[in-house]
């Protein structure tokens, strides 16, 4: 392994909460179908239709607020009140609105690494969605490029490491989803960095840590400068 040059970001869950807002939201819509089915089963419903879905809409809240109420139909058996489909779609719209709240310690480890890397940004989703996050943090100067991608693949990563002319055995990705934001750059001859959120999406979600020898985890973004030093 040659000399760290790059080290690249997740963005939602890994900079700032983002899963946390959807999992709060589908709380409240099972209080709204209560009357129609149990949690669980509207919890586990809302999974299927959200995972069938984002083959359709790609990863993001409108996706999410439509999924919401095409779940909150059949559940009902089309019994749902037209108000009841209002208030949903006003919850997916106060998604959209909420005050971007930066993890702990986000801003010094940026700070810090900046000075020796190069920075990037990689992040999934809705472009609108992504765009206006982005420009909220205020992070944007750290980063050298910031990527919106539909999907994190190996296929995605190749491209986008070409594209931007880094090479991957001197990159180092870091975020809070295995499937994402691990295994694809293990595969690729870079490092990846595990950094769990409280919550995971279903479609997020693994089995197994991968057991690799560029393969990191750290509880806290804040851990990150001590274990990039340390490589
Ligand atoms: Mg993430």
């Amino acid at each position: 392994m040659s000399r760290l040059a790059t080290i690249a970001f997740d963005a939602d869950d890994t900079l700032w909460h983002t899963e946390s807002h959807f999992q709060a939201t589908q709380m409240r819509l099972s209080e709204i179908l209560d009357a129609y089915a149990p949690h669980d089963e509207v919890q586990s419903r809302l999974h299927g239709i959200e995972e069938r879905n984002i083959k359709l809409f790609g990863y993001g809240v409108k996706g999410f607020t439509l999924s919401m109420i095409e779940a909150a139909i059949e559940i009902s058996g089309q019994r749902i009140s037209a108000a009841d489909i209002h208030e949903i779609a006003m919850m997916g719209k106060a998604m959209l609105d909420r005050p971007m709240e930066l993890l702990p310690g986000v801003e010094a480890v940026l700070t810090d690494l900046a000075q020796r890397h190069r920075l990037i940004m990689i992040t999934k989703g809705d472009v609108m969605d992504q765009q206006n996050k982005i420009l909220q943090s205020g992070l944007n100067h750290y980063f050298e490029a910031i990527e919106i991608v539909a999907l994190k693949d190996v296929a995605t990563y190749r491209a986008l490491f070409t594209r931007l002319d880094l090479a991957s055995n001197q990159t180092l990705m870091i975020g809070n989803s295995i499937p994402s934001d691990v295994l694809p750059i293990l595969e690729l001859g870079g490092y990846g960095v595990y950094v769990p959120y409280h919550v995971t999406a279903s479609f997020e979600r693994h089995q197994a840590e991968p057991s690799h020898p560029r393969y990191r985890r750290i509880e806290r973004i804040g851990n990150l400068p001590d274990l990039v030093s340390g490589l």
